[in-house]
């Protein structure tokens, strides 16, 4: 119940309008999010990269409504490409079609993205198209593998959500194409038609995305602090001798710190998703939405810091 509310509070732009300019709401949204600029991203970047970490830049924003828009966050995107090589940072970029112009025509989208495509390729970098809410599932592979996928096998990947009743069968076609896949759980309220309503589904379908990953695909991406499944994924490439940079764990800037910097220490790959930019509010309530205690703990420790101050 919770969840759906913060989930629909998510997608509500005027109370975005509100809350942006709310020190409360911004302290919060700094817990998740790498401050408002490239530059204090990069730093955080760089942060991650002294623990032995890599990291993922997402400059936060969703659908566009003009191709000007879409244009300007491609641009950007080059801007991020050119600054992470340029302070030769270990890092590569997480991107939305949507915020690249697909909600405007899937031919706009992927010019835009082509372009980011190019100058990772420049780089021998690598983008990640993030994967939005089940009506944009078959658009975004179908894009991927027709469009992007044929020109830019190393350096484009997808990802797929274990909430979907249809994963195991994209897993396969993921394998048949050898291309690098990112598993998550799903961060979106989906109808119960095209996804799993319990948990324990969603945990159950995971665990059987991740071993066909890890045994069949290309350096998958397991993106979860979910213990249970992390040490699953351990244990499996134990069984099956699978070498620890075949792999890596991928988690969020904020969450479970303490649990990523364990796995470097263990032996490995570690790369946390970091999202920055002026747009902070969706992805701040989904974060909310994925652990309402959050809202608590954070509140908490604002309350400590003014304090001590
Ligand atoms: C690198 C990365 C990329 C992602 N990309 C996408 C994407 O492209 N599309 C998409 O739909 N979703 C994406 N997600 C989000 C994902 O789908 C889940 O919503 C999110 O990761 C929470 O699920 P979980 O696997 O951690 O498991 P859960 O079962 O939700 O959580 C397991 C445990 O992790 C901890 N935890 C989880 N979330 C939080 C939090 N917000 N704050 C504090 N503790 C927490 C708690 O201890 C919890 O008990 C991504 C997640 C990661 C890590």
């Amino acid at each position: 119940m919770l969840r759906s509310s913060l989930l629909y509070l998510s997608r509500q732009q005027r109370i975005f309008d509100f809350v942006k300019n709310v020190d409360f709401a911004r302290k919060m949204a700094s817990r998740f999010v790498a401050g408002e600029t490239v530059s204090t991203a990069l730093e955080a970047v760089a942060q991650l990269n002294a623990k032995g970490i890599t990291a993922s830049l997402d400059l936060l924003g969703e659908s566009v409504f003009s191709e000007a828009e879409a244009r300007e966050t491609g641009r950007q995107y080059l801007e991020i490409l050119d600054r992470i090589a340029e302070r030769k940072l270990q890092a590569n970029v997480s991107v939305k079609l949507t915020a690249l112009g697909q909600d405007i025509s899937d031919a706009l989208g992927v010019e835009v993205v082509r372009e980011v495509l190019e100058r990772a390729k420049q780089y021998n970098s690598f983008v990640r198209l993030d994967m939005e809410s089940s009506a944009y599932t078959d658009r975004t592979l179908d894009t991927f593998e027709q469009h992007l996928y044929p020109d830019f096998p190393a350096n484009v990947g997808v990802v797929l959500q274990s909430a979907l009743r249809r994963t195991l069968d994209d897993v396969d076609r993921a394998n048949a194409l050898k291309c690098r896949v990112r598993i998550c759980k799903g961060a979106y309220l989906e109808p119960e038609r095209v996804a799993f309503p319990d948990k324990a589904d969603v945990d159950r379908n995971y665990v059987a995305a991740m071993h066909r990953l890890m045994e069949h695909g290309n350096y998958p991406g397991i993106a979860t602090h979910d213990e249970v499944i992390i040490n699953e994924a351990k244990r499996f490439a134990k069984e099956r001798g699978i070498a620890t940079d075949r792999f890596e764990f991928q988690m969020l800037y904020g969450v479970r710190r303490d649990l990523q910097e364990q796995l470097v220490r263990d032996g490995y790959r570690m790369r946390v998703y970091v999202p920055f930019g002026s747009q902070w509010y969706p992805y701040l309530m989904r974060r909310l939405a994925e652990r309402p205690a959050n809202i608590a703990f954070m509140a908490g420790n604002i309350v400590k810091e003014s304090l001590h101050r």
